[in-house]
């Protein structure tokens, strides 16, 4: 398995760093991580075909992670895609998804491509016959709105991204039970995490690995101006994680490392 970030930063964007978005290669299959911006840009940078790619997973209602959704699905129509393209998401958040894409006149069934919704993708029935025992699936995670955590599982590794979240104890020892390694985000330091937040801080995605017991620890979802450096987010996860961590560089590919 292997993942490359479009963009790792929160709700306010950097320069040259857009909001938290990434790609997975599960086996054969390639499944886009929530929407970020420009998605399909990124992708031909790395010479992903937009009209081959899989599945799109959501995680949640914000804009920073759905608000650009209806521009891909029209691009990918413009493109006169004809391969079906799966959405995983959470149910509740199916009727906003189609109701953003009514906004421009975009409704499943009256395009090139077919349109599926489902909270969770069993790959072992794959056209392709190579992403046996493969599988996506999502489960409840904990932000100011309903939002979901979402498993990858290959034959050779398995990962845990749990998008927006504000870290609780416990609740990472049940999804992540076998998982090699876990995307978290990290949107503060723990100096600057406000006391009213359903964010988390670098200490706080350090504290949730080290519960889960991954080797590998991913960042992203940061805010720009809190943190004074780009390894400082690193060095906080690190005081409560002894396993790799990393604050990816965005168009690089990493691999999740299988036990
Ligand atoms: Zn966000
Ligand atoms: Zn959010």
């Amino acid at each position: 398995m292997k993942i490359c970030f479009f963009g790792t930063s929160s709700a306010i964007p950097s320069a040259g760093n857009g909001y938290t978005s990434f790609i997975v290669k599960l086996g054969a299959s390639i499944v886009l991580v929530d929407t970020g911006d420009n998605a399909l840009s990124r992708m031909l940078e790395l010479e992903i075909d937009p009209t081959q790619f899989d599945a799109i997973v959501l995680t949640h209602e914000h804009a920073d992670h759905l608000g650009s959704f209806p521009a891909l699905i029209a691009a990918l129509e413009c493109m006169n895609r004809s391969k079906p393209l799966r959405i995983i998401l959470p149910p509740a958040l199916t009727p906003r998804v189609l109701k953003l894409l009514a906004l421009f006149n975009y409704y499943p069934g009256q395009l090139h491509f077919e349109l599926s919704f489902a909270s969770e993708w069993n790959l072992t029935s794959g056209a392709s016959g190579q992403d046996g025992g493969a599988r996506i699936e999502q489960l409840p995670g904990n932000h100011s709105e309903f939002t979901m955590m979402t498993k990858f599982v290959a034959e050779e590794a398995s990962l845990l991204y749990t998008s927006d979240i504000r870290y609780r104890p416990g609740q990472y020892t049940a999804p992540a039970r076998g998982c090699d390694a876990m995307i978290h985000e990290a949107t503060y330091s723990s100096a600057t995490l406000p006391v009213e937040t359903r964010h988390s801080s670098a200490l706080e995605a350090g504290m949730a690995a080290h519960e889960a017991s991954v080797r590998q620890l991913f960042l992203c979802h940061f805010q720009s101006d809190a943190y004074t450096s780009p390894t400082e987010a690193a060095e906080e996860a690190a005081r409560a994680f002894g396993g790799s961590i990393t604050v990816p560089r965005l168009m690089r590919w990493y691999t999740i490392q299988a036990k």
